[in-house]
């Protein structure tokens, strides 16, 4: 063990991102791990909320859309979503559900590789990711193939229209090298689709810099949105006058108060727009995006690589170690934010560590899934995290029958 409790709150003294954990809602006795399934309440958000509820819904009623500029609501919170990840403003806009703005994406590049059909994506990716190009395989539009991306070599062929990978995977926390597998793909003459839901807001991204063509991401997660936040898509500019939504809805529209039959997109993001914006959530997940933009997307890596490698030190080095497998890499450099392990008994250890206190979350068939938002966690909520796990295990606490009942969402 690296860590001992003084050293921890030693730590924490020290962080210059300590002062960010008062602006978060975190309830006493807790040590949230599941940030980056299910971001933590910004103080901000309840008054932002009462604000938007009481006065522009309540008082100011439709003429909000203009008066209160709820109608650049998407660009606007996009814009703000846009450095986080390597992008220009105009480059992104929060719409729909992170599966929705897959489904749009994945139609608009196989439109521009009209002579192709193949989704190249990897097995293991995150489910959704794959079950909506298998919704538009089903549809006639295209074909799905699986591959290793260490073998994409061979997988990436001339009917590759576009490669489509989750950047820092779900369970293993295991990050792509964005550049390299950009340039492949490219080389190879297909287009790239980057899923940035557990990345943006922890870990580095620049899409710009590594000429990713699409990308997706959600609210939800590291940016603190609020549960079912609405997600962003990114489109490089070079594509914009090209890529093609197929939901085409009025949002969407060049001129949609024209009230025309016909369809022409907007110009820009705005097309990718298709029913009205969730106005609620969209304010919810600004407050979310303001405070993270705020301290910074260089810092929040930097921490994140520091939390979880003293987890990932302090767990190795503790009781009840033999028993688990890290499956996360072993470099930060190649991690995300969040780490995982394997136990046999995944699912028992988890319920028995949420009842002392430590929410990771399971993640089928054996992991052990613990993220470390470095927005509002630290060194000490490592070490508790560690102790109770180690504690767990050495005592076989998870053993008890009434772990072992699953609830609806695990
Ligand atoms: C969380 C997550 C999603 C979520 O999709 P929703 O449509 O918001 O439910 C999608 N893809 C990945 C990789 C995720 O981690």
């Amino acid at each position: 063990m690296s860590l001992s409790l003084e050293t921890a709150r030693e730590r924490d003294r020290r962080d210059p991102l300590r002062v960010y954990r008062d602006r978060f809602v975190l309830p006493p006795g807790v040590v949230y791990l599941d940030g980056n399934s299910l971001g933590a309440l910004p103080r901000a958000t309840a008054e932002r909320l009462r604000v938007v509820v009481g006065e522009e819904w309540g008082r100011d009623l439709i003429r909000s859309w203009n008066q209160n500029h709820w109608i650049d609501a998407p660009q606007r919170v996009g814009g703000k979503i846009a450095p986080l990840v390597g992008a220009r403003p105009n480059e992104v806009i929060v719409a729909d559900s992170t599966s929705v703005n897959l489904h749009k994406l994945i139609a608009a590049a196989l439109r521009l590789r009209p002579d192709r059909r193949v989704v190249l994506s990897e097995p293991g990716n995150f489910p959704t990711d794959l079950y909506v190009v298998q919704g538009l395989a089903e549809a006639g539009r295209c074909e799905l193939r699986l591959a290793e991306p260490e073998a994409f070599g061979e997988a990436l062929d001339h009917e590759v229209a576009v490669v489509m990978l989750t950047h820092v995977h779900y369970k293993s926390g295991r990050m792509h090298d964005m550049a390299r597998i950009t340039a492949a793909a490219h080389a190879a003459g297909a287009l790239v689709i980057w899923d940035l839901s557990h990345s943006v807001g922890a870990a580095p991204v620049d899409l710009g810099g590594c000429g990713a063509d699409f990308a997706v991401g959600c609210g939800y997660k590291y940016l603190n949105g609020g549960p079912g936040a609405p997600a962003f898509l990114y489109v490089a500019e070079r594509l914009h006058a090209d890529a093609r939504s197929p939901l085409t809805g009025w949002m969407g529209h060049a001129a949609g108060f024209d009230f025309r039959d016909d369809y022409e997109p907007a110009a820009g993001m705005a097309r990718f727009l298709c029913g009205t914006p969730p106005i609620l959530g969209l304010v919810a997940l600004e407050t979310g995006v303001d405070l993270i933009a705020e301290i910074g997307v260089d810092a929040l890596a930097r921490k994140s690589g520091e939390l979880s490698e003293a987890f990932i030190a302090q767990v190795s080095g503790g009781r009840g170690a033999g028993e688990l497998e890290l499956v996360s890499p072993a470099d930060p450099r190649t991690r995300g934010s969040h780490v995982s392990f394997r136990h046999p008994h995944a699912y028992a250890v988890c319920q028995a560590l949420i009842a002392a206190g430590v929410i990771g979350d399971f993640r089928a068939p054996d992991i052990l899934r613990f993220g470390f938002a470095p927005a509002y966690l630290g060194f000490e909520d490592v070490w508790r995290a560690a102790d109770q796990l180690g504690r767990v295990l050495d005592q076989r606490l998870w053993a008890l029958d009434e772990y072992s009942v699953r609830s609806a969402v695990t």
